[in-house]
């Protein structure tokens, strides 16, 4: 009896798994294994972990996997290590295993490691075998005709979409041919997930992690929200985005399968074209971000452009960064975002570049310990994605915003009406007219009297002042330039 085992690191599906079919044709059995090995997440001296609220959505995810392989006949080889390769050297041993495949992941570690594990398990004389499957594209074929990586959206977009030859998704395998013995495995608790004190209830209110969870998501948007998405995707109070980022990261969704999904809903349903294209627009976005990462290693910790790395940042910013964090600053559309973040793991697109422009640009804090605590309490915190997100606000990455166009918090709030989405996540604001919400600390006497509402007391003042925190931050980047001419 052959042996195979399907590595899972972030593929958490059993359907269109390139690995695990391909385990599953070489051999007469498959042992499929997932290794904790959180120590291996350090780029370039920086620890880059899960956070929290990943740490939540990898349990259960884990634990949905686990249970879909046993209703397929097989089990889930869970491992605790230091070191993947040793771990998987040993679980060659016991297992008497002759290959070894996985999916793809492009992290500028995983990579290095993996490339490790290849070569070493090769002259080892075990095949050990790579498939594509976290992306639409292989970052290192799609370059410019200079041979170049792509650092500009629309050209990367453009010239790839047309060339795309995204197959049809893999069915999920019917059964899963057990070893006629298991190696020893953990149970998902012992890998000591969950945080001590339980501070995530709001999430499991919100999430369904697992494969039939993101299948259940993608059909819901679909059926739906998807015809609006185009506009509505800006609006954070309606429920027209797809809210598959966390399925996507932690792979219990292909991006084929949704490729695929939202070609044939295309097809099926005109009414959806011009939502669902945009939609598939935003996958691009996906890619992109993985490869101007995968060929800009540094970028998680420092500016793509090294002429940024010498920003004036405001020096003592302890009480600034924490008012931000907790959704404090006074300004009600960053603190409904940066609560909907720490009840339930998430938060809107357009409310994530408004509160992000607000912290590098208005409190001139580094976009670095933003994109810190967005690592921390993101079900969806992603690398790539997140490094994008980040540097893009703060105007110093890949097809980035220019920091001097700065964010108006109350016209934003305004413009993309979010009024409801203000009153669910800053409860004590909810009485009051939408005239004032948007900026409450300008609610005339009577109405603070009417409403039982004062500025100040029962809602904090703003942390700083919008238009001089404006001035500061444009006098700031002429700064910049000066330190760089
Ligand atoms: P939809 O609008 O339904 O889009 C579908 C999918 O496309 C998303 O699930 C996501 O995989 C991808 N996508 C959409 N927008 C982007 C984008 N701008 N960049 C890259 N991919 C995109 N996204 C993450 O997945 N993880 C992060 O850690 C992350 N951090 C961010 C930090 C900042 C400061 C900003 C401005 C954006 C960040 N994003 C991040 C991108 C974006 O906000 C989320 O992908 C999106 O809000 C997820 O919601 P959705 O699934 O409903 O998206």
């Amino acid at each position: 009896m052959t042996v195979a085992i399907a590595w899972f690191r972030r593929d958490f599906r059993l359907a269109d798994n390139s690995a695990l079919r391909a385990a599953l044709d070489a051999a007469d059995t498959v042992v499929p294994v997932y290794i904790h090995a959180p120590e291996e997440d350090h780029i370039n001296g920086a620890d880059w972990q899960p956070g929290a609220a990943s740490r939540w959505w990898l349990h259960h995810s884990l634990r949905a996997l686990k249970q879909d392989l046993r209703e397929r006949g097989s089990n889930l080889v869970i491992r605790r290590a230091s070191d993947s390769l040793q771990e998987l050297r040993m679980l060659i041993e016991e297992t008497g295993a002759e290959a070894v495949h996985w999916n793809r992941l492009y992290e500028p570690h995983v990579v290095a490691r993996d490339a490790k594990v290849k070569k070493v398990l090769g002259e080892e004389g075990v095949l050990a075998v790579s498939h594509a499957g976290c992306l639409l594209h292989e970052p290192t074929r799609h370059m410019t005709k200079q041979g170049q990586p792509y650092r500009v959206f629309t050209p990367f977009w453009k010239s790839l979409e047309p060339t795309l030859e995204v197959d049809q998704p893999l069915p999920a395998p019917r059964d899963i041919p057990a070893p006629s013995s298991w190696p020893q495995r953990l149970r998902v608790r012992e890998l000591d997930l969950l945080p001590q004190i339980d501070w995530t209830s709001g999430i499991a209110e919100t999430w369904a992690p697992g494969e039939a969870g993101a299948h259940e998501r993608l059909r819901a948007f679909l059926d739906e929200p998807v015809k609006a998405y185009k506009e509505g995707r800006d609006y954070p109070s309606r429920d027209d985005v797809s809210r598959l980022s966390p399925y996507l990261h932690f792979g219990e969704i292909s991006p084929r399968q949704v490729w695929a999904a939202t070609n044939n809903e295309m097809q099926a349903e005109p009414g959806t074209r011009r939502g669902a294209a945009s939609f598939l627009r935003e996958l691009g976005w996906r890619e992109f971000a993985h490869h101007v990462l995968f060929h800009f290693p540094h970028t998680p910790d420092e500016p793509m452009y090294p002429k940024y790395a010498n920003f004036p940042w405001r020096e003592d910013y302890a009480a600034l960064l924490q008012a931000w964090q907790h959704g404090e600053t006074g300004y009600p559309i960053v603190d409904a975002g940066m609560r909907q973040l720490w009840q339930e793991g998430w938060m809107h697109n357009r409310v994530r570049m408004i509160v992000a422009s607000l912290l590098v640009k208005n409190l001139r804090i580094p976009w670095q310990e933003g994109a810190r605590w967005f690592w921390d309490t993101l079900v969806d915190a992603d690398l790539a994605n997140n490094t994008m997100g980040w540097q893009w606000a703060a105007g110093c990455g890949a097809d980035a915003a220019p920091y001097f166009r700065i964010f108006n918090p109350m016209t934003q709030a305004e413009k993309f009406d979010t009024a409801a989405y203000i009153r669910k996540y800053v409860p004590e604001l909810a009485a009051l007219p939408e005239k004032y919400l948007f900026q409450p600390w300008e609610t005339p006497a009577e109405v603070q009297r009417a409403k039982g509402f004062k500025p100040g007391r029962d809602y904090p003042a703003p942390v700083v002042d919008y238009r001089q925190s404006r001035e500061d931050a444009l006098a700031a980047l002429k700064e910049l330039k000066k330190r760089n001419d």
